[in-house]
């Protein structure tokens, strides 16, 4: 196989090869990156996540500290004393497990105080959680959309929605397409038995936004309902870190949120918000939730994360003087990053050959940033993604443009 310009169904799902082949031929792809310096995932940390991370990547030169871009844990929480506490308070009062599913003994009272907390975050009275985001979404969907219903999904939205869609009908309209959208939602106006909208807030590869108020008007006006995700801009965008919806002062006429534990709340979970008889039907009929355990007492680190967005504003304000600093140095770099407006910026390089070796000379310069590449990307979208924290520092962000500086002068990565 020409791993160069294969696709993902030459080699991750090949016609006739049973399992144990697939799996070779993946390990070849597998190897043909890794040979070259390109296979940059499940890189090892041998240290806390944070701003800074060490790292012994074997052909580097030993244990190192490298400036981490790979984590979305926006506000620096999971290194809050604070939240720290909150976890170690919750291992010793209540044990390290929960023991069982929520309906049969594993609801305990500190993730009822969750439920509310999250709830309550958004204004609002019922919510359900998860032990991921990833299943908050795909459950979710899940059991309210099947073969009589219609799932319309913005093409950038997380691959968990994508997922939860596989019993639907699902149409996609091109990213933030409104356009594109109203015509799905009029051909389909008299049709289906729920039709569900469901959009990002934040965007997870481009950092850009979704227009909720505009979304959310079309699918009012065709009878649909919208669900949003909005993990990446809790905690980063709106006033007091609500996402998009406060953005658009919409937490009331949004019919579904969903979001996830792992990226502000600086721990694991998620959980989606509805009407109290929706999150009621979700406790007894997602199966996901319903079949498997819950979050540890370790999760009441995420109630204190979830006050101190409100108490300790400071973080969100740090965040944005570097996501600031940051994006005007990428910029007058002139590199090209798009249209991200969040904590997630990407460096757009196209080429995944190229994006791989920038990875590498990243690393080699202390660097660790994530290269995106097909099939997580369509094939000439390859890119640099990045996510910055509030506890990042000025001599760190320095350090990260002073590499694209060099790595641009060589490879030649300035937009024309
Ligand atoms: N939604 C979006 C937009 C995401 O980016 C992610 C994770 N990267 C998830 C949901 C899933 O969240 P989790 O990591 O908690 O499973």
């Amino acid at each position: 196989v020409d791993f160069e310009n294969a696709s993902f169904k030459d080699f991750e799902n090949p016609e006739g090869m049973d399992i144990y082949q697939r799996s070779d031929l993946f390990n070849e792809y597998l190897d043909f990156l890794q040979d070259r310096g390109h296979l940059n995932y499940r890189l090892e940390s041998l240290t806390g996540c944070g701003p800074v991370v060490e790292m012994d990547i074997p052909g580097y030169g030993g244990r190192r500290p490298y400036v981490s871009l790979v984590s979305n844990d926006y506000l620096g929480f999971s290194q809050h004393p604070l939240v720290k506490k909150a976890a170690v308070y919750g291992i010793n009062n209540f044990g390290t497990g929960a023991g069982a599913s929520p309906a049969i003994g594993g609801h305990y009272s500190f993730h009822q105080e969750l439920e509310n907390a999250i709830a309550s975050f958004f204004k609002r009275d019922s919510a359900i959680i998860y032990t991921t985001g990833y299943t908050a979404n795909s459950a979710s969907l899940l059991s309210m959309l099947q073969v009589q219903d219609l799932a319309i999904l913005d093409i950038g939205v997380h691959t968990s929605v994508r997922e939860g869609c596989s019993a639907t009908n699902t149409k996609i309209f091109l990213h933030n397409n409104l356009n594109m959208l109203e015509r799905i939602l009029r051909e389909n106006k008299d049709k289906y038995r729920t039709k569900m909208v469901v959009i990002d807030g934040v965007y997870s590869q481009d950092g850009d936004l979704a227009p909720l108020d505009q979304i959310l008007q079309l699918t009012k006006h065709y009878g649909a309902y919208l669900m949003l995700d909005d993990a990446h801009g809790t905690g980063v965008i709106g006033e007091t870190g609500r996402g998009v919806i406060e953005t658009h002062d919409l937490f009331e006429q949004v019919d579904i949120i969903s979001g996830t534990f792992s990226k502000t709340f600086a721990h694991v979970g998620g959980y989606v918000i509805a009407s109290a008889e929706l999150v009621r039907f979700l406790k007894f009929q997602s199966r996901q939730h319903l079949f498997s355990a819950t979050s540890t007492p370790a999760c009441m680190a995420i109630t204190k994360a979830i006050q101190l967005i409100d108490q300790e504003p400071e973080w969100m304000d740090l965040l944005w003087e570097n996501i600031n600093y940051f994006t005007t140095g990428l910029r007058s770099l002139g590199l090209d990053i798009g249209t991200t407006a969040s904590a997630i910026i990407p460096v757009k390089i196209g080429n995944s050959a190229v994006t791989g070796e920038v990875s590498k000379m990243l690393l080699k310069a202390g660097v660790y940033a994530n290269p995106i590449i097909y099939p997580a990307v369509p094939k000439k979208h390859s890119r640099i993604r990045m996510s910055l924290m509030a506890t990042h520092t000025r001599p760190q962000l320095d350090a990260v443009l002073n590499a694209f500086e060099h790595i641009s002068n060589k490879l030649g990565l300035t937009k024309t």
